[in-house]
């Protein structure tokens, strides 16, 4: 579910968040591998004052492997403890337990001064709609499928998910605001889908897709719709061609723009046109 963020959406997102923030010892930041830049909420740092967290790349299966690794590389070289996901297929996620605890390793040393024994570790997942939320929470409450209940002297249905590796997860997920830096972030996030479509202009954003495709590896198009064209063909010549092969066309033999567009926009999405990264470390940082 997309939502149009007024900064009225954002206090309401912002309070809820802040009170879910005090029921946890440790926050689950997701972000979406193909733009690990543009789909990290802007105020993530503030939000989470000093509260331990981790960050986690879902949608790995869609992002370009060696960039990921240089993503993963360069968060943790500014101290964050980091995750590769993918939580459609449940992938990924062995370890989650060892990089919370290693994540929580002071507040163990302070729980074993207090000689409490219990580790259970509670937990809330966050981040900007469509990363994969929802499906990461499923996928964790699939494996026992067991609901805690709800907490005492706590009046709203929270509920609670046990997850193996005595972990204890908050079923409703902290939905953070997209940054609204700049055209450029905003495209990679309606690319993705953190920005519904019916706000957009689905012809000029499928442009912009084919554009910004072309600049990776003009052989992502050229292979996948089995077409051919150089660095200064047309954009619209490219959706032309797309069409045509694909029989995208309007009585008249005129092509249809809406159809080529949407279709470029869904296999883009769901990684039929390869495994691509549209963000890379170098673009951001040195
Ligand atoms: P939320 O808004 O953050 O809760 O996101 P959802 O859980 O609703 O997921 C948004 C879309 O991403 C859904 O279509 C999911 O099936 C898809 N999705 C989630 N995780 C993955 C993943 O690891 N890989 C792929 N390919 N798709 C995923």
């Amino acid at each position: 579910m997309n939502i149009n963020w007024y900064p009225g959406h954002m206090k309401v997102a912002f309070d809820n968040f802040k009170k879910n923030l005090k029921l946890i010892d440790i926050v689950v930041e997701l972000i979406d591998a193909r733009i690990p830049f543009s789909s990290k909420n802007p105020k993530i740092d503030e939000i989470l004052e000093n509260k331990p967290s981790v960050l986690l790349f879902n949608k790995i299966d869609l992002a370009d492997e060696y960039t990921t690794k240089k993503w993963k590389e360069y968060y943790e070289s500014i101290g964050k403890k980091v995750l590769l996901v993918n939580a459609n297929q449940n992938k990924g996620l062995n370890n989650l337990r060892q990089i919370l605890e290693d994540e929580l390793s002071e507040k163990f040393k302070r729980d074993e001064q207090k000689l409490i024994k219990d580790k259970t570790i509670k937990m809330m997942m966050v981040g900007i709609p469509n990363v994969g939320k929802s499906t990461l929470i499923n996928t964790l409450s699939k494996r026992t499928g067991a609901k805690v209940g709800n907490l005492p002297g706590v009046t709203r249905n929270i509920q609670w998910i046990k997850t193996p590796g005595k972990i204890e997860l908050l079923d409703t997920p902290g939905v953070l605001w997209p940054k609204f830096e700049n055209k450029e972030i905003g495209l990679n996030l309606a690319f993705v889908g953190s920005i519904d479509d019916d706000i957009l202009d689905v012809e000029n954003l499928s442009y912009e897709l084919i554009k910004k495709l072309n600049k990776i590896d003009p052989n992502i198009l050229k292979n996948r719709y089995n077409i051919e064209f150089d660095l200064d063909t047309d954009i619209a010549y490219i959706m032309d061609m797309i069409g045509e092969r694909r029989g995208a066309i309007l009585k008249k033999g005129i092509i249809d723009y809406d159809k080529v567009s949407r279709m470029i926009l869904r296999e883009f999405r769901l990684g039929k046109l390869g495994r691509i990264s549209l963000e890379k470390v170098s673009d951001f940082f040195g």
